[in-house]
């Protein structure tokens, strides 16, 4: 199925079940490089997340694993995606309050986001050259960057063309 080059905003129809198996085959791996546990509700999370290319509030993932896993309460919820965010196996959209999975987990980075207002998926973008560009006129005013939120709005090319 046809992918656009970075950034990846995939077709509106595309084999979905190829993401995720990717990005649960990465992250297993990345877990057992780093000797920490990819526990089933940590991976039903995940899998949750992953279910498309669109942010999912947290209590949709709630009401989702609740119905179908009968032990997600919402502390072990909360717990398993602080878990994946601080592994970067996931990133919060800020202006959404959603999550989205991310593409390059085995990278350290920091990514700006392009979010279609029409479909509502995201693209990630990691450019580390829009990083230095901010620490550095951040600091010409004297500014010291702790986190960057970086999160644009527009269309998709297949929402372009509808
Ligand atoms: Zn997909
Ligand atoms: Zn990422
Ligand atoms: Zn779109």
């Amino acid at each position: 199925m046809e992918k656009f080059p970075a950034p990846s905003f995939y077709a509106h129809r595309h084999n979905h079940n190829a993401c995720i198996h990717s990005a649960l085959n990465k992250a297993q791996h990345i877990c057992a490089k780093k000797e920490i546990r990819f526990t089933r509700i940590r991976q039903q999370t995940l899998e949750l997340i992953w279910s498309s290319h669109k942010p999912i509030l947290a209590y949709e993932l709630l009401r989702t694993l609740r119905r179908e896993k009968h032990n997600a309460e919402p502390p072990t919820v909360y717990r398993a995606l602080d878990f994946l965010l601080e592994n970067q196996l996931i990133h919060k959209i800020e202006s959404l309050n959603a999550y989205v999975g991310c593409h390059f987990p085995d990278k350290d980075h920091i990514s700006q986001f392009l979010i279609c207002t029409g479909c509502h998926q995201i693209a990630e973008l990691e450019d580390a050259n829009v990083n230095k560009v901010i620490t550095r006129q951040a600091a010409r005013s004297g500014f010291q960057v702790a986190q960057q939120t970086v999160e644009i709005r527009g269309l998709c090319p297949t929402c372009q063309n509808l």
